[in-house]
């Protein structure tokens, strides 16, 4: 398998785009290694499937370069790209049986019948197709046919990368649950170069070791889940990844503090100076796991806030409480065995959750 190196990398659809809001993809400088399990997360709209068009090679870019292992591969055609690619929908052949489809890419390469027979049992055992492998795929239902689409998609052992575009869509979500668990299952055992292109969070972070997080055409972070979980480098990652995502506040620094809507939030001396050379517009960041809400008579102090509870959801396993103090609305995540009495409480910040962005961008 390879590692890909996208090298100032740009995409736009027009012939003659004149500002950033023209390209689709804006100035991508990433390496991505050997072996690894990469998922491109963004909301539509934001160049994911660009991105993997242009890896494939079914686009071309308006400027810089795809590298595999090194070798410039931008002006390659698809084909040439020794890479396997997994759609939304399934491509299998209906009139082959299960055993002829996942045998198909290999004995369309050549590969020895006594190899192809090893690796199509070796690729159906994982998937659980090992009992369908004599049964024609045309009587088959939509998800065993996408689980046929995923196996061929994994039976070569000589590509440089699979790439896989929102694979799971059309699977009944329990199943869907099992198949994300069987590729990254699949993926420890073999380590080939995974990219994997979903909108979905939970999907992102069971499957990847390293997720892309992509926005308005950037890559805004490239990390571990624990990574845009616990420092998201950009305040789209706080709201995006997390449920819900990160409480997010305009804010104005002063006297070692910040201030939202006139109340006071302790600041480390770490935070103050990061926060002294940056510029742009400030915000606050804490994720609901992060925030304590103390109703239990408790008084306003140096390191809380008083703020009224305006609804409490319960979810099971948790509760999320909605607080209020001025314009300023933030959610806390509360353990199934906290009790929350009357409407209000005192919000505290735990300093090392507690986030500063400039401009968007994290700065301590
Ligand atoms: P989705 O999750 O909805 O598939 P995406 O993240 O994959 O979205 P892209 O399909 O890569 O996003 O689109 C990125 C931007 O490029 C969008 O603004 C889209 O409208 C635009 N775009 C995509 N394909 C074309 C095209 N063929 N011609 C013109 N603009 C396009």
């Amino acid at each position: 398998m390879a590692r890909i190196d996208l090298k100032n990398l740009a995409h736009s659809y027009f012939p003659d785009p004149k500002s950033d809001e023209d390209y689709a993809l804006r100035r991508m400088e990433h390496v991505w290694e050997d072996g690894g399990a990469y998922a491109l997360l963004g909301p539509s709209g934001c160049g994911k499937t660009t991105l993997l068009n242009i890896i494939s090679g079914l686009l071309a870019p308006s400027e810089g370069q795809v590298l595999f292992d090194g070798k410039d591969v931008t002006n390659l055609a698809p084909e040439e790209r020794n890479i396997a690619q997994v759609f939304q929908f399934p491509v299998i052949y209906d009139t082959m049986t299960v055993y002829e489809n996942l045998a198909f890419p290999l004995r369309n390469r050549g590969v020895d019948p006594k190899r192809v027979d090893e690796r199509v049992r070796e690729i159906a055992e994982m998937l659980d197709l090992t009992g369908k492998l004599k049964q024609k795929a045309r009587g088959l239902g939509a998800d065993e046919k996408q689980t046929i689409s995923l196996g061929r998609g994994l039976v070569r052992d000589d590509v440089s990368a699979i790439l896989f575009d929102e694979p799971l869509t059309v699977i009944d979500p329990h199943l869907k649950w099992v198949l994300r668990r069987k590729l990254k299952e699949i993926h420890n055992k073999l380590r080939p170069t995974m990219v994997y292109v979903t909108h979905d969070q939970v999907e992102a972070l069971t499957f990847a070791d390293k997720v892309v997080v992509m926005y308005g055409g950037k890559v805004v972070q490239l990390g571990t889940p624990q990574e845009l979980f616990e420092n998201p480098a950009h305040t789209f990652v706080g709201y995006f990844i997390g449920s819900p995502g990160m409480n997010i506040l305009p804010c104005n620094i002063d006297a070692g503090a910040a201030w939202i809507d006139g109340k006071r939030i302790a600041l480390s001396d770490h935070h103050m100076n990061a926060i002294s050379k940056a510029s742009g517009p400030i915000e606050l960041g804490i994720r609901p796991e992060f925030l304590r809400i103390d109703t239990d008579n408790s008084t306003e102090g140096d390191d809380g806030i008083e703020v009224n509870i305006i609804k409490v959801e319960d979810l099971g396993q948790y509760k999320i409480a909605t607080t209020r103090f001025g314009n300023a609305e933030l959610k806390v995540k509360i353990g199934e065995d906290q009790q929350i009495h009357g409407q209000s409480g005192i919000l505290r910040f735990a300093p090392k959750w507690t986030k500063l962005y400039a401009d968007s961008q994290l700065v301590a």
